[in-house]
């Protein structure tokens, strides 16, 4: 399946303020509905309008979306849920008044979010990985099948508050009587009453279980990138749909490589010789070992670069680069012969500058002159 980008669904680009993408979908879905727009392709047109305002109007799926475009939200987590369930009727009250809609406490809530770190290593995140976690979460109880009440029994309706969860306080006040609404506190707003409770769930509804769910990292992703699992979070209130599960990765770091977005580097040590006679070398990179020709008379510092040997893009747009700096390293510690054939080595390319009053090249003079 193609699907179009958000921001292009949207007529907008990336970056483009919450403001930006309100008036975009409030322009483009009255353009679009089905009731005024007979168009055949109208129909289509809107779906797409109502997916892509269902994400980008949402900070974390935004958030998700901007990091992982299409891609990493589709690869076998369920996606963004996608339009469905998205009314119409819910869209235009949405903005076309509609608001001061009474709180019924039974209506169907979704869940809450939960949020996961997950400690991967630096090649886990290159490569990507399927695996399985284990998270405690609060699950439906079985025995009661979330209602609370014992079973055989059902929740009766609050008398405090005839149901509605709420009850009316009449006060008297200097500025005359006021009445004021709060929450029921012999229900605690759900306007049910469990009489006999569900001994496994003490009548909460709900078990906290250690569950496993399978997670594919995305191949490419980086320290700090969230995912997000669709329906795994806490499950939904009196029918509603369950939240979503996050996942933060946090990615480890390597002890020889070192990473920045796709490309990746590498400080490599090369002796004199081989800077000054060139060589060709194995480099290490996450993709196995690759022949590097360090040619002659390469300087400390230098950078080659392994093209196409860093990190695949999260979001499909090819693959990074393996950067190597070279560094030449200075023997600390030399023998005698050694000492002997870089003074005579020195003394034929008499290549220090005069100027510096150089204490080696005065000694290589008295060398010279025998004394
Ligand atoms: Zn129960
Ligand atoms: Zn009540």
């Amino acid at each position: 399946m193609n699907k179009r980008d958000y921001y292009e669904v949207l007529g907008l680009t990336k970056g483009a303020s919450k403001e930006e993408i309100k008036k975009a979908y409030r322009k483009l879905s009255k353009q679009y509905h089905p009731d005024i727009n007979k168009d055949e392709e109208a129909v289509e047109k809107f779906k797409e309008i109502a997916e892509a305002y269902e994400v980008l109007s949402d900070d974390q799926k935004k958030a998700q979306y901007d990091q992982f475009g299409h891609a990493g939200a589709n690869q076998g987590f369920g996606g963004f849920g996608g339009a469905e369930g998205f009314g119409f009727e819910d869209i235009f009250s949405s903005f076309f008044g509609g608001g001061g809609r009474r709180r019924d406490p039974n209506a169907p809530r979704k869940g809450d979010d939960l949020q996961y770190s997950m400690n991967i290593s630096f090649e886990e995140a290159v490569f990507g990985k399927e695996t399985e976690i284990e998270i405690p979460k609060e699950e439906e109880c079985d025995t009661c099948h979330g209602s609370g009440a014992k079973p055989g029994t059902s929740p009766e309706t609050c008398h405090h508050c005839q149901g509605s969860g709420q009850i009316n306080v009449t006060q008297d006040t200097p500025f005359g009587r006021m009445v004021n609404r709060r929450t029921c506190n012999y229900c605690q707003g759900t306007g049910k009453l469990i009489k006999e409770k569900c001994s496994t769930c003490h009548g909460q509804g709900t078990v906290t279980k250690r569950k496993k769910i399978k997670v594919t990292i995305p191949a490419g992703v980086d320290d700090g990138q969230q995912l997000r699992v669709s329906g795994q979070g806490e499950p939904g209130k009196n029918g509603g749909p369950a939240g979503d599960l996050y996942i933060v990765f946090r990615v480890r770091a390597h002890e020889k490589f070192e990473r920045d977005g796709d490309d990746i580097y590498l400080e490599l040590k090369i002796t004199f010789p081989q800077a000054a006679l060139g060589d060709e070398i194995e480099v290490p990179t996450v993709h196995g070992k690759v022949k590097l020709k360090i040619p002659g008379g390469t300087q400390s510092g230098t950078k080659f670069r392994l093209k196409g040997k860093g990190v695949k893009n999260v979001h499909g747009y090819g693959m990074g680069d393996q950067h190597v700096i070279v560094k030449v390293v200075t023997p600390t510690k030399l023998s005698e012969k050694q000492r002997e054939l870089l003074r005579q080595y020195a003394e034929i390319s008499g290549d220090i500058p005069e100027e510096q009053g150089s204490s080696l090249f005065e000694k290589i003079k008295r060398t010279i002159k025998g004394e």
